[in-house]
């Protein structure tokens, strides 16, 4: 019984009981046994929505009532607010919460006045880079969704942080929280811990595929189910269970699919509702609606209004709160879903439908079945403990051949094991850089050893492949001069630290530096030398206009070869005084390994061609040949990409950008972040070279910021002045905040349009009396009455 643990803040387990735990959960208790309360590594290793949150509750509250400060890092950026708020109950009884989700480089010292933080991985690492001081006194640290270290992108993050904390604190409890995985034990071995591993569910999982007109049970029952008229299996699966009183949840594979999914499901939903419960959807879509002014918010009230929903990573987050919380309320029937969130978000539902589970890889060029512990965790969604006798999940088949295929790969098939992938070369380039320059590591003995405590050191045991990869990485940095190696002795130059701090690839702040050096006049002119040299292809090929790691070690060398071949950079450089543009700052950190470029879709080819052609000279750098597809292509993606912020950035309407584009709100918005984060590294490293085009890129990076042109920069930089009102009032003729104080109040309001926003922006401005009591606004608000 909760009740009954020892150790944690007073009336913490009343409250629990309150909640309706009225006892621990098999695998709970077995983690208390293991000693999760008492300061011990645990890896817990079960099944979705089977109470693993509440073991990480345990080890951090108990942590907490020992003097000590827990972290809990998510795995997704998303989810961090929410676990936020879900700690945040524990206030009442003294445990403080914080969450970390801002700026990389902020220090974030405020966070060590808490009890409780929760941050991605990303943040810690940039924490820990920055030196936080609290970062050491750590007492606890749970790390949810483990099993993401073998996530090609993502994980080697996660790793080198969990190794460098506990490098760092070696007393420091570790709890890991895993999906079912292939090779827990071994997960457990890399950090020391006693192993939970349980295939327990709180309720009932009855897993089969639906082909022909019946669900194949695994334990040989069958349940007809009959296609619909138009041989489609999940309207009719959909309807079956709201024939029960259930409802669905429908996973597909892409953002698209789950849009029309969900608009075509609303016709079967929508003979369900009661009077009633058409009026309550019928509110909801209006405040889906207020949430922002985009197609998405319109398509997504649309099919709201009809009891059908879907949710995916380019919603934003009052949209999922919205949708989330009236489908467990079981007001909205169904939800399409692609499977992003669908692991961290807590949206139990009677039958779990896998309509998707295949989805196209670009690496592998083509369409590949998703991992059994993939398809595991969408499973894992299907009943509500309390409320259906069991949860059902039902994968569908076309033809017998997939069905056996089905049973095999996920019905009856273990879930794969997680392996480290760390050794890829942008991750090790990134967290060496990290590890010497923050102290951690300086000699490759140093190194070597510190890489030693991760999961892929446990992998890889006994074979030479980690001092290779690390031996060439350490080359690439030394290269591009973001180290110095001098007897045996690695430290940090004095860019390498600012990269390093700055939380960019290493490989980004080559492309970055490069790019604004040839931009440059006079003799500075490098030429445009091999950002990308000597790692992914040691080779070099200079078609593609880059050079290898290796030349740079001969600036004659690179003198020589080169000098010819920047004539074109040349050309497109040749600006007298240094600026340069928005795009093409804006061109350059989309082409950086930081930047996820749009996809160019079909026709996209064609047209970006020719804006490459009419805009060429304002790009950094030189265009790749056109016969080396792949650099070539990249060089059009981020010529997408950057056209969009540029849309941005001249004030284009979000959902005209979103249609151009075919992305997401939620899409926008990364990109401007991610582009808002870049143009400030790019800043701050033009800044350190003393490059003489600093200014350009601080106003493009304060454009892609507000979203305005340049005109309107002064007027943003008020707080409650947003990039339309901006606009308003510069019509108006009141163009800057000198402006704003001295105008005539009627023609402020007039473009405001409200006394109350009217009053705070001129508070925010500092103007004496900012009152509009008796004010008439100026309906034809031309004259500024200067
Ligand atoms: P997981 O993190 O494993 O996916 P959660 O921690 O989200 O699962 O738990 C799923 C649900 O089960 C939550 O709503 C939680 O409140 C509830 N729960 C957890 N432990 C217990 C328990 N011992 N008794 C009753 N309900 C519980």
């Amino acid at each position: 019984k909760p009740t009954e643990l020892s150790g944690l803040p007073g009336g913490v387990g009343e409250h629990l009981e309150g909640e309706g735990v009225e006892e621990l959960y098999p695998p709970q208790a077995e983690a208390v046994e293991a000693g999760v309360t008492d300061g011990e590594n645990v890896v817990a290793a079960v099944p979705t929505a089977s109470g693993k949150t509440l073991i990480a509750e345990l080890a951090m509250l108990s942590a907490v009532q020992r003097g000590g400060t827990a972290l809990y890092i998510v795995p997704l950026r998303a989810l961090a607010s929410e676990k936020k708020t879900e700690f945040e109950r524990w206030e009442e009884y003294g445990v403080t919460v914080g969450v970390s989700t801002g700026n990389y480089e902020s220090d974030g010292e405020w966070l060590g006045s808490r009890d409780i933080v929760v941050a991605t991985s990303e943040k810690v690492d940039s924490l820990v880079r920055n030196g936080a001081p609290w970062i050491d006194d750590l007492s606890c640290v749970v790390s949810d969704e483990v099993h993401l270290v073998d996530d090609r992108n993502r994980g080697p993050t996660l790793e080198v942080t969990l190794a460098k904390l506990r490098r760092l604190n070696h007393d420091l409890q570790t709890v890991a929280l895993s999906a079912t995985v292939g090779n827990a034990p071994e997960i457990a071995d890399w950090l020391d811990a006693e192993l939970v591993d349980s295939d327990w569910r709180p309720i009932d999982l009855r897993t089969g595929v639906h082909f022909g007109n019946a669900i194949n049970f695994a334990d040989g029952s069958q349940r007809e189910v009959p296609v619909d008229s138009g041989g489609k299996q999940t309207p009719a699966l959909v309807d079956d269970t709201l024939d029960e009183g259930g409802s669905s949840l429908v996973f597909v594979n892409s953002r698209r699919n789950a849009e029309s999914a969900a608009s075509r499901l609303g016709s079967v939903t929508s003979d369900h509702l009661t009077d009633e419960e058409r009026a309550d959807l019928r509110e909801l879509a209006t405040a889906l609606r207020d949430v922002s002014d985009t197609a998405t918010s319109d398509d997504l009230a649309e099919c709201v209004a009809e009891g059908a929903a879907f949710h995916h990573a380019g919603l934003s987050s009052e949209h999922r709160d919205l949708v989330e919380g009236a489908f467990r309320d079981r007001l909205i029937k169904v939800i399409a879903a692609t499977p992003t969130l669908a692991a961290g978000v807590n949206t139990p539902s009677r039958r779990v439908i896998v309509r998707d589970w295949r989805r196209y890889d670009p690496e592998f060029g083509g369409m590949k079945p998703l991992d059994t512990l993939e398809i595991h965790q969408m499973m894992g969604r299907a009943g509500r403990p309390g409320l259906d006798p069991y949860g059902e999940a039902v994968l569908l088949a076309s033809n017998n051949d997939t069905k056996e295929e089905l049973f095999d790969r996920y019905v009856h098939g273990d879930p794969e094991p997680v392996r480290s992938k760390l050794a890829a070369e942008p991750a090790l380039r990134t967290h060496l850089l990290a590890t010497v320059a923050s102290g951690f590591a300086n000699t490759r003995e140093d190194i070597l050893d510190f890489l030693g405590n991760t999961l892929y050191a446990v992998q890889s045991a006994g074979s030479a492949q980690l001092e290779s990869v690390t031996d060439t990485v350490l080359n690439y940095l030394a290269v591009n001069e973001f180290v110095d190696r001098e007897d045996g002795t690695i430290t940090a130059t004095e860019i390498g630290h600012t990269v390093s701090r700055l939380y960019l690839d290493p490989m980004s702040a080559a492309e970055i530096i490069d790019g604004l050096r040839g931009s440059e006049g006079g003799d500075d002119r490098t030429g445009n030398y091999g950002s990308r040299g000597g790692l992914a292809d040691p080779d070099g090929d200079e078609s593609a206009g880059f050079t290898t790691a290796n030349d740079l070690l001969d600036d004659d060398a690179l003198a020589g070869s080169d000098a010819d071949e920047a004539g074109d950079a040349d050309e497109a450089a040749d600006d007298e005084d240094d600026d340069v543009s928005a795009l093409g700052l804006y061109h350059l950190v989309s082409r950086t390994p930081d930047m996820y470029q749009l996809y160019l879709k079909s026709g996209d080819r064609e047209t970006y061609e020719e804006e490459l052609f009419e805009r060429e000279t304002e790009l950094l750098g030189r265009t790749p040949s056109e016969y080396d597809d792949v650099a070539f292509e990249e060089w059009l993606s981020a010529l997408k990409t950057a056209r969009m912020l540029e849309d941005w950035a001249s004030e284009v309407d979000e959902d005209r950008i979103a249609e151009r584009y075919g992305v997401g709100p939620g899409d926008i918005r990364g990109k401007v972040d991610t582009a808002e984060w870049l143009l400030n590294a790019a800043e701050r490293l033009a800044g350190e070279l003393d490059l003489s085009n600093v200014v350009s890129v601080r106003e493009a990076k304060k454009r892609v910021e507000d979203g305005v042109r340049e005109e309107l920069l002064d007027l943003t930089s008020v707080r409650g002045v947003g990039r339309k009102r901006a606009r308003r009032l510069f019509e108006a003729g009141i163009e800057s905040r000198a402006d704003l104080r001295d105008a005539d109040k009627s023609v402020i309001l007039g473009a405001l349009r409200g006394e109350k926003t009217a009053e705070t922006v001129l508070e925010n401005v500092g103007r004496e009396d900012p009152s509009m009591e008796g004010v008439v606004a100026d309906g034809d608000a031309k004259r500024a009455g200067r």
